[in-house]
């Protein structure tokens, strides 16, 4: 184990980007984003869960009802889809590394290193206390003999006075409601994405991320040029910039956009391995239920001849 203040290494295995602590709806949602975004993403989940306490999620949209275990299953395997690397651990303490970035110490597994933190764990931040002690709790209860970690340290976005420090969910302040968590973790990965870009030089409407997948046919022949992309962010570019920078932000971002294009086989594929998933998360005997038996019958025959072929 390295040293406390030791600086952060990304070249360990067990270091990343991203380091999301709560595998709920809000850390969750927050991890399928970075993830996305091709930033390396650990999520710990594991501990008191407000979703695991509800009986029946009933007014997720979507979701007319579902039980809780399903769709944290859901979430998680959304999360692992997107690339995260997901551990059943606890986080016991965050601390920040010299230079940057922190150092965090799971109950059971190695110490992790990460350059972003982002706490998701409605009950607890206790873990977060190395970090910014006298700033970061409110005293509570009786004599305010107890302490909590207080809502309106991290601003609407879910920043912190902490370099690198994001907080997401009810633990920030935002509405105490599943969706809304998601909506928020998804809203404060976004952030942390917004500033990333910004640091790389993007500015104003082009610094926002956009995890967009958009239709093939849409795609305007004019803006397939870089150098219209180009031209534009000349255009809004401040003066004081260097016009070889704007021109290499520009095209990057010209190539951004047009990976996101897709073609309709390509996302009727997707949809379908979506689809999969979402059914392999359904009880058997609902699944069948909800299959016409027509269909049934025609599969099993299908299946009895293609087993009957290979046999032969
Ligand atoms: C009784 C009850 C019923 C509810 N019913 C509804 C409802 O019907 N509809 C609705 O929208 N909302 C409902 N809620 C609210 C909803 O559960 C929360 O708003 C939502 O789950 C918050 O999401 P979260 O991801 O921030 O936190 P959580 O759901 O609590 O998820 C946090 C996750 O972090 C993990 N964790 C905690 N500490 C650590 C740590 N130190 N290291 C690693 N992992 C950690 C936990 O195991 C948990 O999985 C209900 C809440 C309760 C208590």
């Amino acid at each position: 184990m390295g040293s406390e203040n030791a600086a952060f290494d990304a070249d360990t295995d067990r270091d990343a980007a991203v380091a999301v602590v709560g595998g709920g709806p809000a850390g969750c949602s927050a991890g399928v984003y970075t993830a996305r975004a091709g930033l390396e993403t650990v999520l710990f989940d594991r501990g008191p869960s407000s979703l695991r306490r509800c009986a029946s999620l009933e007014n997720y949209l979507g979701f007319p009802a579902i039980d809780p275990e399903t769709f944290l299953a859901l979430a998680r395997d959304h999360a692992d889809t997107a690339g995260c690397r997901i551990e059943d651990d606890l986080i016991e303490s965050v601390t920040a590394l010299e230079g940057g970035g922190f150092r965090l110490e799971p109950q059971e597994s190695d110490p992790v290193t990460a350059r972003f933190v982002i706490a998701a764990t409605k009950y607890d931040g206790s873990y977060l206390r190395g970090l910014d002690e006298d700033a970061m709790f409110v005293a509570e209860g009786a004599d305010d003999a107890d302490e909590r970690f207080d809502r309106d340290y991290p601003d609407a976005d879910g920043r912190t006075p902490v370099d690198g420090l994001y907080v997401a969910g009810p633990l920030a302040g935002c509405g105490d409601q599943a969706i809304i968590a998601a909506g928020h973790g998804a809203s404060v990965a976004r952030t942390l994405l917004r500033e990333l870009r910004e640091d790389e030089g993007y500015w104003g409407r082009f610094a926002t991320h956009y995890d967009w997948r958009r239709k093939a046919e849409n795609r305007r022949d004019e803006w397939a040029d870089p150098e219209r992309w180009v031209e534009l962010f000349e255009g809004a570019a401040a003066d004081d910039r260097e016009p070889e920078t704007v021109r290499r932000l520009a095209e990057t971002y010209a190539a951004d956009r047009d990976a996101a294009y897709v073609d309709s086989a390509t996302a009727t594929e997707r949809a379908e391995r979506g689809q999969r998933r979402l059914a392999a998360a359904l009880d058997d005997d609902v699944l069948l239920e909800a299959v016409d038996d027509e269909a049934i019958r025609e599969r099993a025959v299908a299946l009895e001849r293609s087993g009957s072929a290979a046999d032969r």
